[in-house]
């Protein structure tokens, strides 16, 4: 099989332990092709008012030793793993230009645009939202996701149903209006998403399963939507975490192929070979 871990973290970004040869260890361990670290972006952005901002993430010190390192994993374990240069990085509406100056004036493979926070909400992480309810949170959340792809910026979108870390879904029925839309606007999009399996762990809810639901990554598949994978590790032993179930998933689905990118150009591959 091919398959690759497009999404994992390093101490660099201050909530992950580990050390970088842990993870390649790990994923050549797990007879993974590919991984690409995807570190969390320095942060960029500053709430106008005072606030909480709770994204942690790089230190703008610490990005070329990051990239240089990932260069040298390349070279040092060429034969055994790819490794890429990926990046987490926040989607947030209002700061269009340092988001393209941070795309562009760097070597990634790909770029993870991701919704961790609402501006409009004082930038708090969102699976820890205490003011707004699920009513309120999943719709924009969704919309956010929407922008995101359509922004232009990303190659791949990241969990794009986190709200469900800690909030209950919403009715059937509205649940299904709002992955149905979405779906229409990342075909549209010719958004790429990563089905992410951190969501069966470490959630305050257990298991809340892989992002996104099954019923709405049928509906992508419908709409044109692609994928690729990634575990979000936060700690070597996670990278690939579930991969099983997330490979039963894209059979179920009928996804033959999956993404993966270099030099922020994809390249399909049909994972099962
Ligand atoms: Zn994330
Ligand atoms: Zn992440």
């Amino acid at each position: 099989m091919y398959l690759v871990d497009y999404h994992v973290h390093t101490k660099r970004c201050r909530h992950a332990g580990g050390r970088d040869r842990e993870y390649i260890e790990c994923a050549i361990g797990k007879g993974l092709r590919e991984l690409g670290f995807a570190d969390h972006v320095p942060r960029f952005y500053e709430p106008d008012k005072p606030g909480k901002v709770s994204e942690r993430g790089m230190a703008w010190c610490d990005l070329d030793e990051y990239i240089g390192a990932v260069a040298g994993y390349r070279k040092e374990y060429r034969g055994e793993i790819v490794i890429k240069l990926g990046l987490e990085l926040d989607f947030v509406p209002g700061w269009e230009r340092e988001t393209e100056r941070i795309v562009r004036d760097y070597p990634w493979d790909y770029v993870i645009g991701s919704v961790h926070f609402f501006p409009e909400w004082n930038y708090g992480y969102i699976a820890r939202e205490q003011e707004h309810g699920p009513e309120e949170i999943y719709p924009l959340y969704f919309r956010r996701v929407a922008e995101a792809g359509e922004s232009g910026f990303f190659n791949i979108l990241g969990h794009v149903d986190l709200p469900k870390r800690s909030f209950p879904r919403l009715a059937p029925e509205t649940m299904a209006a709002l992955h149905r839309e979405l779906a229409v606007r990342l075909g549209k999009a010719g958004a790429v998403i990563e089905l992410n399996t951190y969501g069966m762990r470490g959630s305050k809810l257990g298991d809340v399963g892989l992002y996104p639901d099954r019923e709405l990554l049928v509906l992508c598949r419908r709409e044109g939507v692609r994928v690729t994978l990634g575990s979000d590790a936060h700690r070597p032993r996670d990278v690939a975490a579930d991969f099983d179930r997330a490979t039963a998933l894209l059979t179920e689905c009928g996804f033959d192929e999956i993404m993966t990118f270099e030099k922020r150009q994809v390249r399909p591959v049909a994972w099962r070979e």
